[in-house]
């Protein structure tokens, strides 16, 4: 079998077998197929598009691709959660310790920025100290000892999907149903949960722009994990906005924070309710409604604020930085960008603001690029609200001042204005399960 000809043929828009498609994933994963060739047959597929079967087999293999974690040894049902992807997208930081302060073990494993989208494990790695690099046995172990550890895919844990998504994040090859699909459920199914809730993000910030797709992509998820044995369902949420005012690493860690403390934006935490809320409800802790009151309860009571501080001392970051934000550090500069018109803000190109975060030093340009923990935006005014002349839009935070100049622009053009009121729609748009899809 040859490489060459896996890629001519999904160029020329067929159907790859289970054999080509296996042979991809082990022939790369073991270093055998350089990223040129990689990167040709993602595109072909990114343009072409696999069917069902092929994108089940695509995620089996990547599954299949290293070890499975068997988390068996933590009792109680494990429920995992998994985002799309998005623009501020910091509920995990939220819904993993309110999810443990409720009893539910939470063993997650997260990824890193991708595209114009953050990850968890480089907001997490904004804590001096915090190592998202763990051994399985030392993650399960954690998860034992103090109910949560939030981890980056350890060892081999669906090493073809680590390539790949990397390769993707500098190829132009992300936004596509199979690709995602694949790639989100074969790190669900290798890393061994017993349930799944997913966010799948939609809207200018997201992968999936349209409702549509993004219900199809919910749908094929969903489809896969139930195929595997897990119970899976998902919620689709509104990503025309950014969540949360903070986008950058630390800036999302500290609303996060904030939002444990009870002192968080309302639509941060009505995401994160929602999705915890969820994540209760199969675990078996009540109907939706018993489960949001737990939710609430727990961070009330502090509870959930007390297992961030347990899970950042286990996993060897600075608990301080939870009474005393300085500790996270200050860019170098920051930049107030002023509205130059009045009237209200009709939309937002939420994912040019994501590439505006990485312009600044969030996110990655290359594969290889650092990326600067403090950078970032903390968006001052969103859709729907009014804005006089002369008002802060905006703050940009970065380190390297010769960023900024094209960072304002692109974050100005970000914005559109118009002197009527705006409809905003929900943020949560529609529940998937086996069975059904209910729009809301
Ligand atoms: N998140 C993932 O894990 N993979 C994707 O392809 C997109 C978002």
């Amino acid at each position: 079998m040859r490489m060459y000809d896996i890629i001519g043929k999904k160029r020329d828009r067929n159907i790859l077998s289970e054999e080509e498609i296996n042979f991809f994933i082990h022939e790369y994963t073991k270093g055998a197929i350089p990223d040129y060739q990689a990167s040709a047959l993602l595109m072909a597929i990114f343009l072409n598009g696999m069917n069902e079967k092929e994108t089940a087999q695509l995620t089996n293999a990547m599954a299949k691709s290293g070890d499975t974690v068997d988390l068996s040894p933590i009792e109680g049902i494990k429920v995992d959660k998994h985002s799309t992807g998005g623009v501020g997208d910091k509920t995990t930081l939220v819904l993993g310790p309110i999810v443990a302060a409720c009893g539910v073990p939470v063993a997650k494993m997260s990824g890193r920025g991708l595209g114009h989208t953050g990850g968890t494990i480089d907001k997490l790695e904004s804590i001096p100290g915090f190592k998202t690099g763990l051994r399985i046995d030392d993650f399960i172990q954690n998860v034992r000892d103090v109910g949560i550890c939030v981890a980056g895919q350890t060892g081999n844990l669906a090493p073809a999907d680590k390539k790949l998504y990397a390769l993707r994040d500098v190829t132009a090859t992300i936004n596509n149903i199979s690709l995602i699909a694949s790639s989100i459920m074969s790190k669900k199914i290798a890393s061994g949960a017993d349930s799944i809730v997913l966010d799948v993000k939609t809207g200018s910030g997201a992968f999936m722009k349209t409702l549509e797709d993004s219900v199809r992509l919910a749908q094929e998820m969903v489809k896969i994990g139930e195929n595997t044995g897990r119970k899976t369902v998902a919620y689709v949420t509104e990503m025309d906005i950014p969540l949360g005012a903070g986008i950058g690493n630390s800036l999302e860690v500290i609303e996060a924070i904030d939002t444990l403390k009870g002192m968080g934006p309302e639509d941060l935490q009505e995401v994160s309710f929602t999705l915890a809320a969820k994540m209760l409800n199969l675990a078996g802790k009540g109907n939706d409604e018993e489960c949001m009151g737990l939710v609430k309860e727990a961070v009330k009571s502090g509870k959930a604020l007390d297992k961030l501080r347990e899970m950042v001392i286990r996993q060897s970051g600075d608990p301080e930085v939870i009474n005393d934000y300085s500790i996270f550090g200050e860019a170098l500069y920051f930049n107030e960008v002023k509205s130059n018109f009045e009237g209200y803000i009709s939309h937002l190109n939420t994912e040019q603001i994501g590439k505006v975060s990485v312009v600044l030093g969030a996110g990655r340009e290359t594969k290889e690029s650092p990326i600067n923990m403090t950078a970032g935006i903390k968006l001052l005014k969103k859709t729907g609200e009014w804005v006089n002349k002369d008002d802060v839009l905006g703050v940009l935070y970065t380190d390297n001042s010769d960023a900024l100049t094209e960072a304002k622009r692109l974050f100005y053009s970000s914005f559109s204005f118009q002197k009527e009121p705006v409809d905003i729609k929900p943020l949560i748009l529609a529940f998937i399960d086996a069975n059904s899809v209910n729009f809301f």
